[in-house]
């Protein structure tokens, strides 16, 4: 079978010229998923104007149409839900059923917004002056880039594209260039619903082309999701164009156990929340914090879950968790990994891989006792790595977690009433979990971290449209 080809688009034109880039299979590194064009840098500037002449029909598409569109787009992205999520698969490396949990994420989210459309409301006030009446009005705020990264290469473009449709945006959509394919089967999908091409813009390439993007005066509002150091740079382009900006960037998130808990439901969620989707997800929790009296058992436990981690082909059922999605990931993994060893924490991992094919697989780790200073205890790692850390009580967990620069998951186990209230109080955290996985929320409520983790409005739920739209506020004299 040949490799699909894929190309950007602006309106009805498929883009030919750019850089070749060879997609590669994470597990079989000898495999080619796709070949893609990047496009130059210098298409920025048409992409925007396309956008812009866009915009004026699209805002004024009758709501009712809107919406038709937005649950046929939901519909059709289901019924390609096996394509897509292999496609994910093949070119990310998640598991298939985690592949088509995120096409089913990206398909909800499309029917949420679709009846969103009909949800905005405006306001109305009475005035101070004789006569006169207030109202404020929503509308859409334009031109949005939507830039997103590899781990989730089709619910956070889906999240990103349904609300800005949803209210009326034109988009410009710059996948990562690591998963370009599963992307833009997504945005195929959609036009292929209803959304006329000029409206959604694809872009396909890399950090170049997202800066010549970012920078481009003719930007309304840019929706981010991506690395810290990326949302800064983004951050510095916004602050020229006075683009509006929503950022959802790294994690470091925590898992407290207290000593009440059930040791296997704790240890099943420690696991899980780790290791699924290779660790790769910004609202895994790669840290937990354990008291004295259930550090014991709970570990006995989460050592004997470590090794249930089957580690291979995404594509092979038996397998839990794929390869890291590229050398660089798995390289910087390694790093942390040898690290840890040198350290000389006791070490738990998960068994050998079960492929016989060259991939950038890395075995589940689990290290015990970590100093809270350690770069394994702070710093965002990305892969299927966790550290367990001693503490006496959970104000100390709460110091500890606290202590981040990050803040966008975190969860406790236990039965104590008085500490789930302190925690759900005191954890500095955008998203908090009691007795559940910190990944793993939900398409109709906000969605994103405080501190370091996020910046601006949130997304998804009716919270989206304060990014998405802006108000104006008009007074009316009407003489009598
Ligand atoms: P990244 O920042 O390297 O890349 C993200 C996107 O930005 C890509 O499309 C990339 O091409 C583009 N880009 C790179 N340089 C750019 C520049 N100078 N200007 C404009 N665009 C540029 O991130 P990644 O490696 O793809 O993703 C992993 C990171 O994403 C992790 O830190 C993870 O925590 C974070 N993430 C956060 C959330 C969240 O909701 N908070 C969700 C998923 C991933």
């Amino acid at each position: 079978m040949t490799a699909p080809h894929i190309r950007s688009r602006i309106a009805n034109e498929w883009l030919e010229h750019g850089h070749i880039h060879e997609i590669r299979n994470p597990a079989d590194i000898g495999e080619t998923v796709a070949t893609a064009v990047f496009a130059e840098p210098l298409e920025a500037d048409r992409a925007v104007r396309t956008a812009r002449s866009a915009f004026d029909f699209w805002r004024r598409m009758p709501l009712m149409q809107r919406t038709h569109i937005l649950f046929s787009a939901s519909r059709l992205i289901a019924e390609h839900s096996q394509s897509i999520a292999r496609a994910i698969s093949r070119e990310q490396g998640k598991v298939l059923p985690e592949a088509m949990g995120e096409v089913q994420r990206a398909s909800d989210i499309f029917a949420y917004f679709a009846g969103e459309v009909l949800r905005m409301r405006g306001e109305h006030y009475p005035s101070t002056r004789p006569n006169t009446e207030i109202e404020v009005v929503r509308e859409p705020v334009g031109v949005v880039l939507a830039i997103t990264p590899w781990n989730f290469p089709v619910a956070i473009p889906a999240t990103k594209i349904a609300a800005a449709l949803a209210y009326g945006n034109s988009v410009i959509l710059k996948p990562s260039e690591v998963t370009p394919l599963s992307t833009s089967l997504l945005v195929e999908t959609v036009v292929a619903a209803g959304v006329p091409e000029s409206v959604l813009t694809l872009l396909i390439g890399g950090g170049q082309l997202g800066a010549s993007l970012a920078r481009h005066p003719g930007i309304d509002a840019i929706s981010f999701t991506g690395s810290i150091e990326t949302g800064r740079s983004i951050r510095r382009a916004a602050a020229e164009t006075e683009a509006e900006l929503q950022l959802e960037l790294g994690g470091k998130n925590a898992w407290v156990v207290l000593d009440d808990a059930d040791p296997a439901l704790a240890a099943r969620i420690a696991a899980e929340s780790a290791f699924l989707g290779s660790g790769q997800r910004c609202t895994a929790s790669s840290i937990v914090l354990v008291t004295p009296g259930i550090r014991t058992t709970f570990l006995e436990h989460l050592r004997e879950e470590v090794t249930r981690f089957i580690t291979g082909d995404p594509l092979d059922p038996e397998v839990r968790i794929g390869p890291l999605v590229s050398a660089a990931q798995r390289d910087k993994v390694e790093t942390y990994l040898q690290q840890a060893r040198v350290a000389g924490y006791r070490m738990t991992t998960g068994p050998a891989p079960r492929s016989s094919h060259a991939g950038y697989f890395v075995v589940p780790h689990m290290f015990e006792s970590v100093d809270p200073e350690d770069t394994l205890a702070t710093d965002e790692i990305f892969g299927p790595v966790l550290a367990t850390l001693d503490v006496p009580d959970l104000e100390t967990a709460l110091m500890i977690a606290n202590r981040s620069p990050y803040g966008l998951s975190a969860g406790i186990c236990t039965r104590s009433l008085a500490a789930v209230q302190k925690f759900k109080r005191e954890m500095e955290a955008g998203i908090v979990t009691v007795n559940l996985p910190t990944a793993g929320s939900e398409p109709h409520v906000p969605f994103g971290g405080v501190k370091q983790s996020s910046h601006g409005p949130r997304e998804i739920s009716s919270h989206a449209a304060s990014f998405f739209t802006r108000t104006r506020t008009i007074y009316t004299s009407v003489p009598v």
